[in-house]
């Protein structure tokens, strides 16, 4: 089967080749991948890869959605039912796992990290982390769900749940996370503003729901947002971009308030301004992807048809390049999909 595959890092150690079908061990479930998102994560695994602890090559692809091909009978999903993986193969058997939490698990083999990935025709995973989906679903918004989608759940909703009547600041809207942050948000009825620096970009969001859009390269985020909230601050910041918006993020907040962050792709180093974090209250909290239940609860939103992930672009296998190129310029507003058949 054909296979995006990092052998070397950077750009030109990935390449498409031929690779062997994988084998279906004792409780896993084969899929046909259909589509498989691309994510920040795999252009750090392939131009640097520091911290993730895996060798190369590696069949690259944090997400996938296909149809069943083969599973046990016991495992609830039969062949041709179309279904999207849950990446994170956890062991079920650490105390995090024991707990429900299955993100903090010791043993957690990640599918296109520690796994063979969804960048790829095929793909096996244990069943409990295949989920079925219902038919009227398309397999290519599915491909982009868990790992943008799944990860702004856990952020507005995990530890202090983002409320109907809170306003949150969503900074940096364009990437995956981002956008999925405002559009979940927007699902409860909070209050949502953005930032970006592109009024393209801003026009989207607006487009999408947002209440309130800001220039960063033109306008000062934290008076802006005091701006449209009495002079208050909002109850919740995402913040996927780090050291270039903490600072704003941190001023933006009401008394109280939290941030929560789970990216750092301008600098993971950012002043902390711990006066301000402690006279005001602040929470500050770090996500990064959603446990079983959460996965659970988000597939089943986007089966009902009321939650439609936003795909900037799909590209086929053969034009991954293509796909990391746009994501590595930032181009993007929402998701990146790689599609197994053109
Ligand atoms: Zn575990």
């Amino acid at each position: 089967m054909k296979a995006a595959v990092l052998e070397t890092r950077g750009r030109e150690g990935l390449v498409l080749r031929d690779v062997p079908m994988p084998v279906r061990r004792p409780g896993e479930a084969l899929v046909r991948v259909h589509a498989a998102g691309l994510n920040r994560v795999d252009l750090y695994m392939r131009d640097s890869g520091v911290g993730i602890t895996h060798s190369l090559p590696q069949v690259m692809g944090v997400e996938a959605a296909g149809v069943v091909v083969e599973a046990e009978p016991d495992s609830g999903l039969v062949a041709g039912q179309k279904a999207v993986v849950f990446s994170n193969a956890f062991c079920g058997q650490c105390r995090y796992c024991l707990a429900g939490d299955q993100p903090l698990c010791l043993r957690a083999h990640i599918m296109g990290e520690h796994r063979d990935g969804g960048f790829a025709e095929y793909v096996s995973m244990p069943a409990r982390c295949v989920l079925p989906l219902p038919d009227s679903v398309d397999l290519a918004e599915a491909g982009a769900l868990l790992a943008a989608y799944l990860t702004a759940w856990r952020m507005l909703f995990g530890k202090r749940a983002l409320r109907p009547d809170e306003t949150v600041l969503v900074a940096g809207v364009g990437g995956g996370v981002a956008v999925a942050c405002l559009q979940l948000a927007r699902y409860t009825g909070a209050r949502v503003l953005v930032t970006s620096s592109s009024d393209q970009k801003l026009e989207r969001a607006v487009a999408l729901g947002a209440d309130g859009a800001i220039n960063y390269k033109r306008e000062k985020v934290a008076k802006r947002v005091l701006e449209m909230t009495d002079g208050e601050g909002v109850d919740m910041v995402i913040d996927s971009s780090g050291a270039a918006s903490w600072d704003d993020s941190l001023r933006s907040l009401r008394r109280g308030g939290r941030l929560v962050t789970c990216g750092a792709t301008t600098g993971s180093n950012p002043p902390a301004d711990l006066q301000r974090v402690f006279i005001r209250q602040l929470e500050i909290y770090g996500s990064t992807g959603g446990n079983l239940e959460e996965c659970r609860q988000l597939v089943k939103l986007f089966g009902s048809g009321a939650l439609r992930p936003v795909i900037d672009q799909r590209f086929a296998l053969d034009e991954v390049h293509a796909a990391f190129d746009r994501l590595g310029r930032g181009e993007q507003f929402g998701k990146l999909v790689i599609t197994m058949e053109p």
